[in-house]
């Protein structure tokens, strides 16, 4: 199917086309006519589907028409997912006379308020910084006649549901409402029952399925060492970008401060960055100038680097969720990446819930020349716990991962010989694992070059900085 059977009008299909795409997305494809007819919708779709074009294509062939006001909004729950929506909008809107604007806080307002007064169609928004500005007059909100909430459930999450019912309270109630999220909390189905009218469902991608093309694998380590992991993992795999990710803001500063340490190219990425921070870390990421990304799951929010080739769960994560959320950074549309979790025997239970989610069993990697100063028991228990989870698992997939494990186990056995060096580099567990390593890392894009340890890893020289 191509874009043309959707009856975009001509200038919005060109800028389709000028963005490179050759064909929608399911989400798209699925949502745009029912968003053309006008209806409410709520999307069950992660970023990463193609989302953000499937609201704002039709959004756009609205605002060809009639007064020029504000007669969209977009809200988001962060300052990174709002600055790309708008880019997109504006990238797709580039053969159009529509005026795309965005306000987030955390930075000055009067530049928000003068972009404002020159007159925006459609504004891209975080909840606080909107209120904010209507606050101050700067905005109307009386003419707005689409409304999209994106990541909604990250906005519940964040504590914005008060002020997502104060919004809506000053707009129109004759309005089209779309509503785009992965998960739906009871607090999120309260405001969706408020804010929508009969709307279409669009169930795309359930969080339970990260997209294909992604590796996953666990590293059982106890907590004091993972630092430690980290560095031995990157010396032996080709990153061009990674996201590492902590659980808490101070856990993002530690761990980028370790790594830097180590003279990786990193730099943090959290709430108490300043807006300037944030924008420069992704930029240098994109540029290629950092290779490792250390962030907090709100901050990763709306993060849309493409090309990510690994996604570090430094803390393995609060929900499943967040885990899919998180691993979804990796794998953008066709592209293929790996996602590794550190996982402390402290974090065994979570993870287990994590599997339970995946339903399926995620492999057990040991690095067999790391010093994992654990007693054999912790690492038995690490294993058995993907063995329990792997067996409720699906298929191949769940036989692949009992794979992974007994690989671990033999590493296990052999450490300290370097057999079984091969586990790391089983992440995808392709193979049924039978004897010490074997075969493993057949279909793993990570692990063929176990064993040597690269000094460098793209622009960085590991004993003297970045070259
Ligand atoms: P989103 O889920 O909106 O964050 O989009 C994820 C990525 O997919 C972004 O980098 C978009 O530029 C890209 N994208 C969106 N729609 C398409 C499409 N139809 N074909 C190719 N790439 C797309």
């Amino acid at each position: 199917m191509s874009f043309n059977a959707l009856n975009l009008p001509p200038p919005i299909l060109k800028g389709v086309r000028a963005a490179g795409y050759s064909e929608p997305t399911p989400i798209q494809r699925k949502a745009i006519p029912i968003i053309m007819e006008g209806q409410d919708l709520i999307g069950a779709a992660q970023t990463g589907t193609g989302k953000t074009a499937a609201f704002v294509l039709p959004i756009l062939a609205r605002l060809l028409q009639g007064p020029r006001r504000l007669r969209a909004l977009v809200l988001t729950p962060t300052r990174e997912l709002a600055a790309q929506v708008e880019t997109n909008a504006r990238d797709y809107a580039r053969f159009t006379e529509v005026n795309v604007g965005v306000v987030y806080g955390g930075v000055p307002l009067p530049p928000q308020e003068r972009m404002l007064r020159a007159g925006v169609e459609l504004l891209v928004a975080t909840p606080g910084r909107l209120l904010d500005l209507h606050g101050r007059l700067a905005l109307r909100l009386d003419y707005v006649e689409v409304l999209v909430l994106d990541e909604a459930d990250r906005m519940v999450d964040m504590g914005f549901a008060p002020d997502l019912r104060r919004i809506l309270r000053l707009l129109p109630t004759d309005r089209q409402t779309m509503l785009f999220s992965a998960t739906m909390p009871p607090e999120l189905n309260q405001v969706a029952k408020e804010a929508l009218r009969s709307p279409a469902r669009v169930d795309l991608a359930p969080p339970s399925r990260p997209a294909a093309g992604i590796t996953q694998a666990v590293y059982p380590v106890p907590r004091n060492l993972k630092t430690d992991l980290l560095d031995e993992i990157l010396a032996s795999i080709d990153v061009r970008s990674m996201i590492v990710f902590t659980r808490t803001k101070h856990g993002a500063d530690r761990v980028a401060r370790q790594l830097g340490k180590r003279n990786y190219a990193v730099a943090p990425i959290h709430g108490n960055r300043s807006q300037s921070q944030r924008e420069r870390a992704l930029g240098d990421l994109k540029r290629g100038r950092i290779q490792i990304l250390v962030a907090t799951d709100i901050a990763s929010r709306g993060i849309d680097v493409d090309g990510i080739s690994h996604i570090v769960n430094y803390d393995v994560p609060h929900t499943p969720e967040d885990y899919v959320h998180r691993i979804g950074r990796t794998g953008r549309m066709d592209a293929v990446g790996d996602a590794f979790t550190l996982m402390s025997p402290e974090e065994q239970k979570d993870f287990t819930a994590i599997e339970r989610f995946l339903g399926r069993a995620v492999p057990r990697v040991m690095l067999p020349n790391f010093d994992y100063k654990m007693r054999p028991r912790e690492i038995a228990d690490s294993i058995r716990g993907s063995e329990r989870t792997g067996r409720g698992g699906s298929g191949s997939r769940g036989k692949g991962s009992d794979g992974g494990a007994r690989h671990g186990r033999s590493s296990n056995g052999a450490r300290g010989h370097g057999g079984g060096r091969s586990s790391h580099g089983s992440p995808s567990g392709g193979r049924g694992g039978t004897s010490g390593g074997q075969g493993a890392g057949a279909g793993s894009s990570s692990g063929a070059q176990f064993g040597r340890r690269p000094k460098t890893i793209r622009g960085v020289d590991r004993r003297r900085g970045r070259l």
